[in-house]
């Protein structure tokens, strides 16, 4: 016996368990290939997880910027103005998290069973 992960939420699983005990995914009624294409399934849903991340990062840093320049009294002015005092550091980190997480996802040990 082994502990694996389960194909469908990625939770620690016994290699020998029918189902999983996390999400209840029927595991001894799927063969490999049924498995591998869970597999691939959650990591696709992880990937497009991770680049909504740096999308809504990037809006938030462009928002912020526009306030900064727009707000009264036009221009960039010290300090910014509180809105862009939030958003910008906030969508640095978030950006920073999300293309980090993308790397990690597609690391070759990350990745899932090919087709
Ligand atoms: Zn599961």
């Amino acid at each position: 016996m082994a502990i694996v992960k389960c194909p469908a939420c990625g939770k620690r699983i016994s290699s020998l368990a029918k189902a999983c005990r996390h999400c209840g995914a029927q595991l001894g009624k799927m063969d490999t290939a049924q498995q591998h294409q869970l597999a691939r399934q959650r990591w696709r849903r992880q990937v497009d997880q991770a680049a909504n991340a740096t999308y809504l990062a990037l809006a938030m840093l462009v928002a912020g910027t526009i306030w900064w320049w727009g707000a009264p009294p036009q221009g960039w002015f010290f300090p910014p103005p509180v809105a862009t005092l939030i958003l910008m550091p906030f969508g640095l980190a978030l950006y920073v998290v999300g293309r980090v997480r993308l790397g990690w996802l597609r690391l070759a040990r990350n990745r899932p069973p090919p087709e």
